[in-house]
Formats: C-alpha cells, sequence, structure tokens
C-alpha cells in the first residue's frame, strides 16, 4: 500500500500560519491582560481581608500566564522571521519558490525554479 503521504505547504502559505499563529498568542497575552486590569478593578472596589488575598494569588497566576503568553508570540514571531530571511533562493535568487514539510525542523528547502538545496535552520 501507499506509504502515509507528508503534508506539504507552499512556503508562503506555510509563513502566513506562523504569524497566525504567532497572533493567536499576542491576542490570547492581550485578552489576560485585560483579564488582569479587571480583577485589579475588581480588587481595588471590594477589598475584603482573605478575598483580597486570593484575588493576588489569582493575579499572580494571570501575570505569569500574560508574560508566558507574550514569550510564546516572541518566540513565533522571530522563528517566522528567521525562516523569511532564509527563504531566497542563493542561485536564482527567487523568494520562497519551495514547499515546506508540515513540522519538521530543519526546513529542507529545493528551489522549484534551478532546483538548489539548502537547508534553514542548521547553524
Ligand atoms: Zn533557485
Amino acid at each position: 500500500m501507499h506509504p502515509k503521504v507528508m503534508q506539504h505547504l507552499k512556503f508562503n502559505r506555510w509563513y502566513e500560519r506562523q504569524l497566525f499563529s504567532g497572533f493567536a498568542w499576542l491576542v490570547s497575552c492581550l485578552l489576560c491582560g485585560f483579564l488582569f486590569a479587571a480583577i485589579v478593578e475588581y480588587i481595588a472596589k471590594h477589598s475584603s481581608g482573605i478575598f483580597t488575598l486570593i484575588s493576588l494569588v489569582v493575579l499572580y497566576g494571570i501575570g505569569i500566564g500574560c508574560i508566558e503568553l507574550f514569550r510564546r508570540f516572541w518566540i513565533q514571531l522571530s522563528f517566522a522571521q528567521y525562516c523569511a530571511n532564509s527563504a531566497t533562493c542563493s542561485d536564482c535568487g527567487s523568494y520562497g519558490l519551495f514547499e515546506v514539510r508540515k513540522d519538521t525542523w530543519p526546513i529542507y528547502a529545493r528551489c522549484q525554479k534551478c532546483d538548489h538545496r539548502w537547508v534553514i535552520g542548521q547553524d
């Protein structure tokens, strides 16, 4: 029978997906920030002993989460940027004319114009 066919994506499509998931992290980070602000606002109006303490613990968790989400956004964005910078064929100068095998690293690129091969992410 046929071996399982790996899913390939055009580099541009792949790059868009990287950016999209990066911005999904950013949006989550912003929502987390709004939640943080909303709780601070709530505590300021309804402060009472043990409740305030619990809220502060929750705020701590949300704060950490917010930083983590931003970190993921930043890593994803830098990664996509790094790949985009290495996506030009050094032989013929074509940009992004290759397919990317989903979820593999490094990326083995083969120019569809001149058949030049290179690897992205191997230093
Ligand atoms: Zn080329």
